[in-house]
C-alpha cells in the first residue's frame, strides 16, 4: 500500500458522506488498510486515511475523509468539504430510508463543494441481497439523472471498493491532466 519515500505527484481529497451506519467507515477501512470490522466503533474519531497509488505512472495520494459520527442533516461542516475534488455518496441497499436521503446529501454537497467535484453514488452491503430494499435499477436511474457514477459495493466482501475509488480518482486525474 505505497512506499512512503516515494515522491507524490498529486494529493486528491475525497469525502465520504451519507447516513449513519451505511458503511462509510468500513469502505474506508477496506480501501486504506484492507480491513473490515463488524464493530463500527473501531474507527470512530478518525478524520481521514490516506493511500498512495499509481495512475498513469504518477503517484497519487488519496486523502479520504470520513465523517466521525456527524451524519445528522446539516451537521457536516463546510470545512469537511473544503478542497474536496471527489465525493462518495453512500447508502445501504437494505435500508430504503438511506437511499431516500441521498437527494439531501447531494444538495448539501452541491451547496458546499466545488462545482466540478467528481461524485460516485455507492449502494453498500451488496452481500445482503436477501434483505435488499433498493433495486439496482432505481439507483442507476437516479445516478444517471443526476450525472453521478454508480456502483454497488460490499465492504465486507471487498466487492467493488477498489473499483469505486479508482473510478473517482481516475476521473479526477483526467480532469486535472
Ligand atoms: P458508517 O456509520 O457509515 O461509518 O458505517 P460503519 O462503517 O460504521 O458500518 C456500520 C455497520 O455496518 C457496521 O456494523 C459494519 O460492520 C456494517 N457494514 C459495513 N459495511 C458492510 C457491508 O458491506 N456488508 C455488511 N453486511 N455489513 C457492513
Ligand atoms: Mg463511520
Amino acid at each position: 500500500y505505497g512506499d512512503p519515500s516515494q515522491k507524490i505527484d498529486y494529493v486528491f481529497k475525497v469525502v465520504l458522506i451519507g447516513d449513519s451506519a451505511v458503511g462509510k467507515s468500513q469502505i474506508l477501512a477496506r480501501f486504506s488498510r484492507n480491513e473490515f470490522s463488524l464493530d463500527s466503533k473501531a474507527t470512530i474519531g478518525v478524520e481521514f486515511q490516506t493511500r498512495t497509488l499509481v495512475i498513469e505512472h504518477k503517484s497519487v495520494k488519496a486523502q479520504i475523509w470520513d465523517t466521525a459520527g456527524q451524519e445528522r442533516y446539516r451537521a457536516v461542516t463546510s470545512a469537511y468539504y473544503r478542497g474536496a475534488v471527489g465525493a462518495m455518496l453512500v447508502y445501504d441497499i437494505t435500508k430504503r430510508q438511506t437511499f431516500d436521503h441521498i437527494p439531501r446529501w447531494l444538495e448539501e454537497l452541491r451547496g458546499h463543494a466545488d462545482k466540478n467535484i467528481v461524485i460516485i453514488l455507492l449502494g453498500n452491503k451488496s452481500d445482503l441481497e436477501n434483505q435488499r430494499e433498493v433495486t439496482t435499477e432505481d439507483a442507476k436511474e437516479f445516478a444517471q439523472k443526476e450525472g453521478l457514477f454508480f456502483l454497488e459495493t460490499s465492504a465486507l466482501e471487498a466487492t467493488n471498493v477498489e473499483t469505486a475509488f479508482m473510478t473517482v480518482l481516475t476521473e479526477i486525474f483526467n480532469i486535472v491532466n
